[in-house]
């Protein structure tokens, strides 16, 4: 008994202390900090790791269970994973088990079976032990323990574990299945060639009489681009395989079997390595080359600049040294330009881990990079805790974008883990961006040195940028409601008349915002959620663009019953009508969630932009972040106002990046580049600064606003979200966590302001209201708070709270 050696165990569940386990004597040499375990726990088996060997004594009344088998014969995450993954639970306020939950792939922690395989019968000569491995006989050797248990109509756990104990069977855990998701998928694609390019208007008209969901039908097809998956039709759009069917029987359309792209960057050889660095590439080359292990640079370079070849050039140099490295990207399906460029340079050390990835194969991508088969892995947020083995290089581009802060438990943000594991590792770090956050400018002054590109490659001039005012510049009347001016019009026909081409921004998707009646002023509002419902007209409906509800396009007033209801804040899809009609001869692409809900697909547009196949894309943010098309010589942002009034202190910051990416996709190439700017607003600061490119300007014009009141980078932030069905239960729980922040911040005495509780800007989603406590202050002393709150909120009923420190938004 005091041999015994006991084992804490973190499980993926939200509870906050690990549990401890006996390891029994025959897995004493597998069991170590870091290892995967299969524990019972409950009448279950369940994966968790091992935080620690040997750690608290237990007291001698608790009945301590025994570590069932590991499935690894390596311990799946190293010291400094471990390490970091401890930090995270503790900095963010989330439960260990989720932290580490959230480290390794969803494969393995998938339900494992464990097998009881028979060795020696014959050393056990009655008993059950003897009747189990009888009956393993009778199985051919084997079978699972969750078999065993139904046969013996108990729990065989104990049993089989003296039986691996004196050698007669052994335990074994069958790994997850390597699942491979499915090669095909079965599409409805239209039938143009009838009558060349499918029907005019007025032929659909008496083809589609009184069929008017098969009309719906084909124009969401021809609007997503000639095809669609079945499963996406009837899913997500709700067609019936009524209509689907009639719609083949009248020969417009058929269904095909495709195969699915599995992995768009398989087959592509990756682009070439560039050339020869330039000479402000290799001086920030030269600045990482010294900079010590564990620090970070924040790489500033105008868009077009070359980053990419400055992070390539620095990899490499790690890689000739034995080291590997982690490439973040904010999206991989919107980054192909980044991640080709890494892989035509590395070639197969790399591991792209995307989302098209099954379970299994994320594993399988996992262990290569554990066991130092891959050494460079690129990817989105949680690459950062990709098993890369000797860390030597972080890269985070475009790191000012929000996906890099994980929205649910644990909130981590990648920026922060890649600095506590680059300090780890011995790794350094490189942020990089054209329009930096605030946070990591206010960085500038304390843990990364700043490197600079202050010029394109080739020494092509930015851009030139204009602001149109929309509220006084000529528009053009027809397009009416599209803000459209003559001056946009006008750069857009003479591109297309170049045979260049053009990108539209419009950062609202749908046919219109909202709907509202004219009469009594009603406009529709999401049941479920506080906010309006958006028009789409492909298939006509109103939909939530936060719970997915969707409902037919409404005739008349709800309220009043007026006949009439109208449309306002245009969206992509009213644009695309609209562009439609205005350039018939132009090739169109349209770039938004609506049209890349399939994987993929938004590979497949820019490949399209790529080769020079579109001569008009248009769409969301989506289109602007991180490419280089040379023959996109014009940027057109329609409406640049469309999230500068969201109650958010982020809004100006994020207005101003949206607007100076997608100025940077333009200029690219010999023939230069220009961008207009359509607002309300010419002189807010997130705009004015756009026009001379001024990104400095910018940021200290913005840090000042952000001083009074205080918000981050001058004040650190932690929003306490309650939220719940009852809105009375929610409103009290939110009281609550301010009365006890208030006390606890007042009897420590920390510098800690506590606001609210109020009520989120977006009062409810997916019919739970939503109230908030912000906690604004020191951020040492806020993690204090955040600590003390983490054990005091944990499955409350009723209400859920849940900590958010550092939050992207206060939303
Ligand atoms: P950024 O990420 O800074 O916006 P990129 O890395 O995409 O810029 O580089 C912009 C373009 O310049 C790319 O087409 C790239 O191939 C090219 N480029 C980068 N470095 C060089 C170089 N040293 N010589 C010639 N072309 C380069
Ligand atoms: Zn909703």
């Amino acid at each position: 008994m005091s041999t015994s050696r006991f084992a804490q165990v973190a499980l993926p569940l939200p509870i906050s202390e690990p549990y401890t386990y006996r390891i029994p004597e025959s897995l004493l040499d597998r069991v170590s900090a870091g290892s995967r375990v299969v524990v019972p726990v409950r009448r279950r088996e369940l994966i968790g790791v091992v935080v620690e060997v040997d750690g608290e004594q237990p007291g001698q009344d608790v009945e301590i269970k025994s570590v069932l088998a590991v499935p690894d014969p390596e311990p799946a995450l190293t010291a400094e994973l471990l390490e970091t993954a401890v930090w995270m639970a503790g900095y963010y306020g989330a439960p260990l088990g989720l932290s580490l939950k959230a480290m390794l792939p969803g494969g393995m922690w998938g339900k494992s079976r464990v097998m009881i395989r028979s060795l020696d019968p014959g050393r056990v000569p009655g008993g059950f032990g003897a009747d189990i491995l009888q009956w393993l006989e009778r199985k051919g050797g084997q079978a699972s323990i969750a078999a065993a248990s139904k046969k013996f109509k108990k729990p065989v756990w104990d049993a089989a574990g003296r039986l691996a104990r004196v050698g007669a069977a052994e335990l074994v855990v069958e790994p997850p299945k390597t699942g491979v998701a499915p090669k095909t998928e079965r599409v409805m694609v239209l039938d143009r060639n009838k009558g060349g390019g499918g029907p005019t208007l007025v032929e659909r008209k008496s083809l589609f009489k009184n069929r008017p969901r098969q009309r719906e039908l084909y124009e969401t097809l021809d609007d997503l681009g000639g095809s669609a998956p079945l499963v996406h039709l009837k899913e997500r759009l709700g067609f019936s395989p009524g209509v689907l069917k009639a719609l083949v029987g009248h020969g417009l359309s058929r269904v095909e079997e495709i195969e699915t792209l599995r992995d768009p960057f398989a087959d592509e050889p990756g682009t070439p390595p560039p050339p020869q660095p330039t000479k402000a590439q290799d001086d920030a080359i030269d600045m990482l080359e010294v900079l010590d292990p564990g620090r970070g640079a924040l790489l500033f370079g105008v868009t077009g600049s070359g980053k990419t070849l400055v992070y390539l050039e620095v990899i490499r140099r790690a890689l000739d040294r034995g080291r590997g490295a982690i490439v973040l990207v904010p999206e991989i399906g919107l980054t192909p330009q980044t991640v080709s460029r890494v892989r035509g340079i590395f070639g197969d050390r790399v591991a792209v881990l995307h989302s098209g990835l099954s379970e299994g194969e994320r594993a399988d991508a996992w262990r290569a990079l554990r066991s130092g088969e891959r050494r460079v892995a690129v990817g989105a947020r949680s690459a950062v805790f990709a098993p890369v083995q000797d860390l030597g290089v972080v890269v985070i581009d475009e790191e000012h974008e929000a996906t890099y802060k994980n929205a649910e438990t644990p909130r981590y943000d990648a920026r922060q883990v890649a600095t506590v594991r680059a300090k780890l590792e011995g790794a350094r770090l490189i942020y990089g961006s054209a329009t930096p956050s605030l946070d990591t400018a206010a960085r500038l002054d304390k843990d990364l040195i700043r490197l600079n590109l202050p010029d394109r490659v080739g020494m092509r001039p930015m851009p030139q940028v204009k602001l149109i005012d929309l509220r006084h510049e000529p528009l053009v009347e027809e397009v009416r409601p599209i803000p459209w001016s003559q001056e946009l019009d006008r750069a857009v026909v003479e591109t297309l008349a170049r045979g260049e081409q053009a990108m539209l921004l419009l950062n609202r998707r749908g046919f219109a915002s909202f709907l509202i009646c004219p009469e009594c002023g009603d406009v529709w509002i999401c049941g479920r959620c506080s906010i309006s419902l958006t028009v789409h007209t492909a298939p006509p409906t109103l939909r939530c663009h936060y719970c997915g509800y969707e409902a037919p396009l409404p005739k008349e007033c709800r309220e009043c019953g007026h006949a009439i209801q109208r449309m306002r804040g245009i969206g992509t899809q009213q644009l695309e009508r609209m562009v439609t009609e205005r350039f018939p001869k132009a090739r169109l692409a349209r770039m938004d969630l609506d049209t890349t809900s399939t994987k993929w697909s938004h590979h497949k547009i820019l490949n399209a932009v790529e080769r020079g196949e579109v001569d008009l894309l248009l769409g969301t943010q989506m289109i602007a972040k991180g490419l280089d098309f040379p023959n996109v010589t014009l940027v057109g942002v329609v409406d640049a106002d469309t999230a500068l009034y969201l109650p958010d202190f982020r809004s100006a910051e994020r207005t101003f990046q949206l607007l100076a990416q997608v100025a940077g996709r333009t200029g690219r190439g010999p023939t230069g580049g220009r961008v207009l700017v359509q607002t309300r607003r010419p002189d807010h600061h997130a705009l004015r600064y756009t026009v001379d490119h001024d990104v400095e300007g910018f940021l200290a014009e913005e840090l000042e606003t952000r001083k009074s009141p205080p918000y981050p980078p001058v004040v650190a932030l932690a929003n306490v979200l309650v939220s719940g069905t009852d809105e009375n239960a929610v409103g009290l729980e939110a009281a609550r966590v301010a009365d006890w922040s208030n006390a606890l911040v007042e009897e420590r005495d920390l510098p800690v302001t506590v606001l609210g509780p109020a009520p989120c800007p977006l009062a409810k989603i997916k019919d739970r209201w939503r109230w908030h406590v912000v906690w604004k202050g020191e951020s040492q002393a806020i993690g204090r708070v955040v600590r003390y709150a983490a054990e005091r909120v944990a499955g409350k009923g009723g209400a859920r709270v849940v900590i958010d420190r550092d939050p992207a938004s206060l939303l």
